[in-house]
């Protein structure tokens, strides 16, 4: 059967179907949480944009569940878009059989971004990939849909990075199924630095 099939309408169309369609890697029963503490983020993928936490008094780009900077100390934390550009700094080939959750029976890549922003953060590749891309490779970030939630992706493809907020492909972690590591899945999580652990307030 044709790939090119739901590429045919328009942009608009086609981001739509694909937006609605489901995930290559991830029944949309790990949707992520998009109303819980990576709610900028999700709003921002909502909206086609990368949306990552800064410090808001010095501006050192902090991980996604940082809560205090470990630059100047402050807890005021202020997201903003950032672009969607980056390299890839590592990456980890996961073997996982999970039927009804997982969708692929192949091994697929998940991958540790260094984005242009300072930010590193975990997710996985735009479209299915049993191959894991060479350290240092450029990327740009696209989207993908899980249970219609948006989530970073990884685009390979330097022509098909553009802004369609189309893919979709991420995991989070439902409350019944066993909670396997989100960056496992491929979703949003940070890639831990030289930072400390969250502090609690
Ligand atoms: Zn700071």
């Amino acid at each position: 059967m044709s790939p090119n099939t739901a590429a045919a309408a328009s942009p608009a169309a086609a981001a739509q179907a694909q937006a609605q369609a489901e995930d290559w890697l991830v029944d949309a029963a790990l949707a992520p949480l998009a109303d819980g503490s990576l709610a900028p983020l999700y709003a921002g993928a909502a909206a086609g944009e990368l949306t990552l936490p800064f410090c808001a008094a010095c501006g050192l780009a902090l991980e996604l569940e940082q809560r205090a900077c470990d630059g100047c100390g402050a807890t005021d934390i202020r997201w903003r878009p950032v672009e969607r550009a980056g390299s890839v700094h590592a990456v980890t080939l996961v073997h996982r059989r999970e039927p009804g959750l997982v969708r692929v029976t192949e091994p697929y890549p998940v991958l540790d971004i260094e984005l242009a922003s300072g930010h590193r953060l975990i997710m996985t590749t735009l479209t299915a990939t049993g191959s894991a891309p060479a350290i240092g490779r450029p990327v740009t970030i696209g989207f993908r849909h899980v249970g219609g939630v948006a989530v970073p992706a990884a685009s390979l493809d330097p022509a098909g990075a553009d802004d369609s907020p189309a893919t979709s492909g991420t995991t989070p972690v439902p409350g019944t199924t066993p909670a396997p590591d989100p960056s496992a899945a491929g979703l949003p999580a940070a890639a831990h630095t030289s930072s400390e652990p969250e502090v609690s307030p």
